[in-house]
């Protein structure tokens, strides 16, 4: 797969997963980076690091970037889309607690799965994200349920850093997350568009 020149990241954009982690909700977007060397494509494995503890699923609806924008509007940003993909943001939660930094808890390689991109563009209105571990559903979010809508994310993200054409904007999680556990399949689907599935394995 063509690996994203990069893979931002908004933390706790749906209410209901702020609260049931305990957080507060946002006032401004909470952004991070998953290095592009996590990403991994659906069919390949997800590798559990040995000794550090909880390790979860997060599903996200994942817009693919068309072309540069830097300063740009939220209509700007709309239509410089050109896919969407599903994501899932495998993330380290005792880490996430204990380092300053999430260069480890969302940066583990493996940490990054991502659907096959389709083409087109989206009504941003009306995504939404289904997650499934061992075919049971865990997670549902729906794009109009975001603190922070798409295109004002896109907008807040490129008043800062230039997104790039093949870029990765990974949205937030709803509710339902969990951990995960060796022998585990989870799937992520962004509903008519995109879905990414993984087998969980042990580290060697
Ligand atoms: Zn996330």
């Amino acid at each position: 797969m063509t690996r994203p020149g990069k893979v931002v990241c908004v933390g706790r954009n749906y209410r209901e997963h702020a609260k049931e982690m305990g957080n507060e909700v946002p006032t401004t977007p909470l952004v991070f980076l998953k290095p592009p060397s996590c990403v991994v494509a659906s069919g390949d494995a997800i590798v559990l690091p040995n000794g550090i503890g909880r390790v979860d699923f997060e599903g996200e609806i994942g817009l693919v970037i068309g072309k540069r924008l830097r300063k740009a509007s939220p209509a700007e940003c709309a239509a410089g889309i050109r896919g969407v993909v599903a994501v899932n943001d495998v993330s380290a939660r005792d880490l996430q607690k204990s380092d300053p930094q999430w260069w480890r808890a969302k940066g583990y390689d493996t940490f990054g799965p991502i659907g096959p991109e389709r083409a087109g563009t989206p009504d941003l209105s009306a995504l939404e994200v289904v997650s499934r571990v061992n075919g049971v559903e865990r997670q549902r979010g729906h794009s109009r349920d975001m603190i922070f809508p798409i295109a004002d994310l896109l907008a807040f993200i490129t008043s800062a850093i230039t997104l790039e054409p093949g870029d990765v904007v990974a949205t937030g999680t709803p509710e339902g997350v969990g951990p995960l556990k060796a022998g585990d399949e989870v799937e992520i689907e962004v509903v008519g568009w995109s879905t990414v599935r993984n087998r969980v394995v042990a580290d060697a």
